[in-house]
């Protein structure tokens, strides 16, 4: 088996040391992989949509391609900003499939978003699940029909609650066939 192989984190924008902690601790308990924090970068002006007030993924994508280091499996994106990817009015997240990059927005996981109390456990679950999610697609899985899976594929927030965390198990199998040796 080679070294172990590295997630490049890539913050957009401002993005709070608990979220990078969190997209850290779920690269290597998932996927076995060490995260390496990036500088943080500039969302491109071309991502942003004034009129929606959001940010685009794929955009994002493109310019996380440009900055994955040669020696990385993929880059992680994560922003506070909320993506949209049309027709979706928004996104949680999106990846490359079997590719070499992912983003991940935290605007719609925290309670604030919706004028609830804040509920940090939550949030940071939601999180991981997201990161997960994405990072799977990256890996070249596609969404799974198991619901307690988090391959399922999310469009509300209900969706990223109700599923579990982690991968199903024929998910695990072929991450195994797709990943890191
Ligand atoms: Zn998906
Ligand atoms: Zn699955």
């Amino acid at each position: 088996m080679a070294n172990r192989e590295t997630i490049a984190i890539v913050p957009y924008g401002a993005v709070t040391p608990a979220v990078i902690g969190a997209a850290r601790a779920t690269v290597a308990a998932t996927f076995g992989c060490g995260g390496v924090e990036l500088p943080a970068r500039t969302i491109p002006a071309e991502a942003v949509d004034p009129t929606r007030r959001q940010c685009s993924s794929r955009v994002l994508l493109a310019d996380l391609l440009t900055c994955v280091p040669s020696d990385a499996r993929c880059a992680l994106g994560v922003t506070a900003a909320d993506l949209f990817l049309p027709p979706l009015t928004f996104v949680f997240g999106e990846a490359q499939l079997a590719g070499r990059a992912a983003v991940v927005s935290t605007c719609r996981l925290r309670e604030e978003s919706y004028l609830r109390p804040p509920d940090l456990s939550l949030f940071d679950a939601r999180l991981r699940k997201e990161i997960v999610h994405e990072l799977g697609h990256a890996f070249g899985l596609v969404h799974c029909d198991d619901r307690d899976c988090v391959m399922w594929q999310s469009a509300t927030l209900g969706d990223t609650d109700a599923k579990g965390a982690e991968l199903c198990f024929s998910c695990r199998a072929s991450l195994r066939s797709h990943g890191p040796g």
